[in-house]
């Protein structure tokens, strides 16, 4: 039964939180590799998400209800957990959202489960950041990279240019780099023509204030943690 301030968020999140969530869920296919093209997370808005303004609770029964959704399986490339070879039966659970970039919003709209790979090749920007520290390798990026590519290109999709983006960017400082630019970049780059919208949608955010910019959840903002782009690189970059 739980205390009254349990169902009290309990019911909240079912008829606040989730309104609107199933429909879109409902019109969700599986696998679907489109997931690979979400666009990244502003950085005014890195480190703010529902999980951790809603809490621990909400979270953990919104993430297995995604991973559950399709029978633990990721949602993009559609491999079973158990299947996956780099990260045998785990799945992570990952926040779609909504990008407004004329305004400055982000608006949440529901959570998939992703295999590790897929989920890294979302993240390419912060997988970047990674790489720079020298947490991850350049072979492991690159495989990452290549693996999201690849599972684009067999769905029949453009490349993620945020990706490419990611790639151009650390090819310029990995030191143990052992891959010249590999044909699906290649490839990738020539598509850049192709992905020109989005492209200009982002270039144009540039013009909103960074302590404009906001996370949309249920309807209600929430402001940028790092309030200036010195403190996301002191953060980000320590
Ligand atoms: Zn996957
Ligand atoms: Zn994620």
């Amino acid at each position: 039964m739980g205390s009254l301030h349990q169902r009290l968020g309990k019911f909240i999140q079912r008829h606040l939180v989730n309104k609107g969530k199933d429909k879109m869920i409902e019109k969700s296919k599986f696998p679907d590799a489109s997931i690979l093209l979400h666009p990244n997370i502003p950085k005014p808005l890195h480190g703010l998400a529902p999980r951790t303004i809603i809490g621990q609770e909400w979270w953990d029964e919104e993430r297995y209800e995604a991973y559950a959704r399709y029978g633990f399986c990721c949602h993009a490339c559609g491999v079973h957990k158990d299947e996956f070879a780099h990260r045998k039966g785990i799945l992570d659970a990952h926040e779609m959202y909504q990008m407004d970039y004329k305004n400055g919003k982000m608006i949440y709209l529901y959570s998939v489960a992703l295999c590790h790979y897929c989920h890294n090749f979302i993240h390419n920007g912060r997988m970047a950041i990674r790489l720079k520290k020298g947490e991850i390798s350049w072979n492991y990026f690159v495989d990452v990279l290549y693996d999201g590519f690849v599972t684009l290109k067999k769905a029949e999709l453009p490349p993620n240019v945020f990706a490419l983006m990611s790639y151009l960017s650390a090819e310029s400082f990995a030191i143990e780099k052992r891959w010249k630019l590999p044909f699906w970049a290649g490839a990738a780059r020539k598509s850049l023509e192709d992905n020109k919208n989005l492209f200009k949608q982002f270039s144009e955010s540039a013009d909103i204030e960074w302590s404009d910019w906001r996370l949309v959840l249920n309807g209600k903002e929430y402001e940028p943690i790092h309030k200036t782009f010195e403190d996301w690189v002191q953060y980000y970059n320590s």
